[in-house]
């Protein structure tokens, strides 16, 4: 970041969150047992509007992954041009080990403590990692007992909750255009690609089925179980319909889809013209960089590339496509529901998107730019473009 010139107490200022929440949750369990769950959130920036940021929920989340994701968010949003902070939060639950009744309660118990810090013009939550619209129609009803229905308090609720039409899809969907984007900047026909995903979730499932609609062959998936191979292609439409559609199996392996199972830590050294993490932060690091094969790689998931990990990338010439511009789709549509929640407008799903390529668009094109004209990779380029804007809107907005 020398090459921006910041002051000492600028890169402070814009290096620390604002604001560092940590919440007992208290939480009487179906068979009258007490469990006491610990809810986080971090707010970032919100130089450039509201904190922004998923709510995770995962037996990992803790502080400093908050943090380290609420700073991606402020990044994120910046570099495509919405007027958002960043923030992140979620607690530290295993989602899966628990009733759909004490996940409401505990949902609802985080926003009573969280009241006075979110809000629709002070930070807007969304789904992430564990949670998704039923987690933010909690939510949003929570925050509704206290103040009044405010829709635009949450965004990625379920459609008849004011939810915006291709919310659902957009991450995956923003994923999957910016890696034919990248795909075609470094000579790959993305009508012939082979593609790799770690990750069958929200993210994962629909950047392989977008990408299949275009023509690349999914050579293979993972999930935190398993992974699941074939060379001619995997049948990404009954993958999806199994899993995501009827949830009737629980890993990719058990999706009754031709292909060979395999180590799903294996998924990152397969042999393909893209590989997409779709999973947690991490996933690419200093162990097992060697052995990436992969021509490209798009970042689906927050933060999966380590810092030692992009160094040996870069010096093994494959460009990596960050996560603040793979995966600035869900953000995107996030802001659009929050505009049509605002004003009480209600718009079609082709609208919707044809509005979230625009934004991805410039930031791709501006990134693509900065980083031709500056000779840096994709990464510091996006960052040099998103550092510069919070930086300057901060001056702008002056100080005590
Ligand atoms: P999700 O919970 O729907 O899916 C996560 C997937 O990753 C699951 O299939 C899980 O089994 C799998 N997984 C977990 N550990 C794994 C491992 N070690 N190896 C392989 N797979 C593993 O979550 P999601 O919403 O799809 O989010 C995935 C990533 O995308 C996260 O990093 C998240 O922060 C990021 N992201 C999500 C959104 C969004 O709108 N949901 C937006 C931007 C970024």
């Amino acid at each position: 970041m020398e090459r921006l010139e910041l002051s000492v107490q600028m890169r402070d200022l814009l290096r620390n969150p604002q604001r560092v929440v940590t919440i007992d949750l208290p939480l009487q369990r179906d068979d009258g047992s007490l469990s006491v769950f610990r809810g986080y959130r971090v707010q970032h920036s919100n130089a450039r509007g509201p904190y922004k940021g998923g709510m995770r929920f995962h037996p990992e989340m803790d502080l400093d992954h908050a943090r380290a994701l609420a700073e991606v968010m402020t990044w994120k949003t910046a570099l495509v041009g919405i007027p958002f902070g960043g923030g992140k939060g979620g607690i530290r639950c295993n989602p899966k080990e628990l009733s759909d009744g004490e996940l409401q309660r505990l949902t609802k118990l985080f926003t009573y403590r969280l009241d006075g810090l979110i809000a629709p013009d002070i930070d807007i939550p969304a789904p992430d990692v564990g949670t998704g619209p039923r987690e933010m129609s909690w939510i949003c009803d929570a925050y509704a007992r206290l103040h009044g229905y405010a829709p635009g308090v949450v965004t990625g609720k379920p459609l008849n909750l004011s939810g915006s039409p291709g919310r659902v899809e957009a991450t995956g969907r923003g994923v999957a255009t910016v890696a034919a984007w990248a795909a075609e900047a470094n000579d790959i026909d993305i009508d012939r690609a082979t593609v790799a995903i770690q990750g069958f979730g929200n993210v994962g499932a629909h950047v392989g089925k977008f990408l299949a609609e275009r023509g690349a062959k999914i050579v293979a998936v993972s999930d935190s179980k398993a992974a699941l191979r074939n060379s001619n292609g995997l049948d990404m439409e009954s993958l999806f319909k199994t899993l995501i559609d009827e949830r009737a199996a629980s890993s990719v392996a058990e999706a009754g889809v031709e292909g060979e199972d395999f180590d799903r830590d294996e998924l990152i050294a397969e042999n393909v013209d893209i590989l997409i993490p779709c999973a947690l932060s991490g996933a690419i690091n200093a162990d097992n960089v060697d052995r990436v094969q992969a021509s490209l790689i798009v970042e689906g998931a927050n933060l999966p590339t380590t810092c030692a990990a992009q160094g040996a990338l870069e010096d093994k010439g494959i460009p990596v496509v960050p996560d603040i511009m793979a995966n600035a789709g869900g953000v995107t549509v996030s802001y659009l529901e929050w505009v049509q929640n605002n004003s009480g407008d209600l718009w079609t799903e082709d609208r919707v998107n044809e509005r979230l390529e625009g934004i991805l668009r410039e930031a791709w094109q501006s990134m693509c730019r900065c980083a031709h004209d500056d000779g840096a990779p994709y990464r510091l380029a996006a960052y040099l473009i998103a550092v510069q804007r919070v930086g300057d809107t901060l001056a702008q907005r002056g100080f005590f």
